[in-house]
């Protein structure tokens, strides 16, 4: 399996998937994708229908990551979705299948069910993908004896399900900015409660985009990056998409009984990784009918595939919403589905970014391309605080279920685009818990909190509070590295 750059480098610009594992956008600026998309046969369909988690996983898994050894391989699926790490869910029974499908009912004779995402470390499906990530990294450094200083800026969840993923990990330390007394009572605890002597919280004086500005400043010091080994998890991350196709798989297994139906699936989507997967999972021949693109006020997306419009916000255009984690400006990972959706031109693809860069965007609505998005099943749909409180008053009404606000937003648009017969899959991105202001104000009632995380928030927390100063950040690099 080779890589190359949606910018198009050229055909000796290949690699492999071990070469692209640590890095993040391609030389030239555009994100890494396979060569082609390995298809799967109706027999394979057929034996994995009834795999465990972990099985399935290595399964997919092996045609994207072709030059890990099969045993290896296997190793590190098989530690990763263990029962014992996806555990914060109802019942035994439900944490062995890692990603239970729970089914709410029939809606316009489509069955509507949400595919639990949620249950792991952090209650969020970055989890998911995370977690296969910190083993993944912790084996490829061991393998070359190198070592490697993560380091980021987070508003919440995914610097959580980084430092959860990375705990403990042999080769990888991880230095992780957030915005001083800028998060929630609980997501904070998350993170600052972690004792482990691997794991770094900074905590910045001043707001998230200070904190993402010193990690930006950090990273375009190259000679320090160079020396200090410095690498990130963001979402653009090829191994983390890929993760994220196995999930598609083991849904459409629990909502169908054979391989001759189709299901769609509805996404709460912020940067396209989660939606991307899905994609890559219909490239490979899921049957997948509709992949329905949910967004919340900030509609980038919506817009675009309502319109052909592609016009990325300020940050001053950019809504605080209470469905956080897909409060985005632009879509990191769209360039993904572009590429594919004007039939992999890199050039095209190299103008229209340059496009983004310098005019804001680009419009797609007059050419034949934007025909396409129909083809390859994309919809989408847009949340407001509004009807994100109802929807969560309602799915909890009528069939005794607490939904997230993120997740609200994908059963409201799901409700949008219900076909009769098929089965409508909503992906459950977040448990209540950590979001429950909007729970509180929806349901006059305290989120549910999974068992493991009672008193979390009196645990002690270890910190360490810095100036909104990139020298500072360095200097704590600098003398905890030891290097
Ligand atoms: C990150 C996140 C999203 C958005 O996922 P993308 O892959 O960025 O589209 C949605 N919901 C929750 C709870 C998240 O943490």
């Amino acid at each position: 399996m080779n890589y190359l750059s949606t910018r198009g480098a050229g055909a000796g610009e290949r690699h492999t998937f071990s070469e692209i594992l640590l890095g993040g956008l391609a030389k030239d600026g555009g994100l890494y994708l396979p060569a082609d998309y390995p298809r799967v046969t109706p027999d394979e369909l057929t034996r994995w229908r009834t795999l465990p988690y972990a099985d399935l996983a290595f399964e997919i898994l092996s045609k994207f990551c072709d030059d890990i050894p099969a045993d290896d391989l296997r190793a590190l699926t098989g530690k990763t979705y263990t029962a014992a790490t996806y555990c914060n869910v109802r019942d035994d029974e439900s944490a062995a299948q890692i990603t239970p499908l729970k089914t709410l009912g029939v809606e316009d004779g489509a069955p509507l069910s949400l595919l639990e995402l949620s249950n792991g470390p952090t209650l969020a499906f970055k989890d998911m993908a995370m977690q296969l990530i910190g083993n993944l990294f912790e084996y490829a450094l061991a393998k070359h004896g190198e070592t490697l200083n993560i380091l980021g800026a987070t508003s919440g969840d995914t610097g959580s399900a980084a430092e959860y993923a990375m705990r403990g990990k042999k080769g990888i330390r991880v230095f992780m900015l957030s915005p001083y007394k800028k998060m929630s009572a609980f997501q904070t605890a998350q993170m600052y409660s972690l004792q482990d002597p691997n794991i770094f919280n900074l905590a910045v004086q001043g707001v998230f985009d200070d904190a993402q500005d010193i990690v930006k400043a950090v990273s375009n010091d190259h000679a320090f990056k160079a020396k200090y080994k410095i690498g990130t998890v963001n979402s653009i991350n090829w191994a983390r998409v890929v993760a994220q196709v196995v999930y598609y798989f083991k849904g459409y297994f629990a909502a169908t009984k054979s391989n001759a139906e189709r299901v769609s699936f509805t996404v709460p989507s912020g940067n396209f990784g989660n939606v991307c997967a899905g994609h890559i999972a219909r490239m490979m021949g899921l049957p997948i009918e509709k992949l329905v693109v949910a967004t919340n006020e900030n509609d980038v997306l919506d817009e675009f595939f309502r319109t052909g419009i592609y016009r990325v916000r300020k940050a001053a255009e950019t809504y605080h919403t209470s469905s956080p984690s897909m409060d985005i400006s632009k879509a990191s990972n769209f360039e993904r589905f572009v590429y594919d959706l004007l039939g992999r031109d890199p050039a095209r693809v190299l103008q229209l970014f340059r496009d983004v860069e310098e005019k804001g965007g680009f419009d797609l609505a007059a050419s034949g391309d934007f025909a396409r998005v129909k083809e390859f099943g994309f919809v989408s749909g847009s949340s407001s605080h509004d009807t994100r409180v109802d929807t969560i008053r309602d799915v909890f009404q009528r069939y005794d279920t607490m939904i997230d606000t993120h997740t609200a937003d994908g059963v409201k648009v799901a409700r949008e685009h219900l076909q009769p017969g098929i089965p409508m899959i909503v992906l459950e991105t977040a448990q209540p818990i950590k979001f429950g202001e909007t729970i509180r104000e929806a349901l006059l009632r305290e989120p549910e909190r999974p068992a493991a995380f009672s008193g979390l928030e009196s645990l002690p927390q270890r910190f360490e509070v810095v100036p909104a100063d990139a020298q500072r950040v360095k200097d704590f690099i600098v003398a905890n590295t030891g290097e």
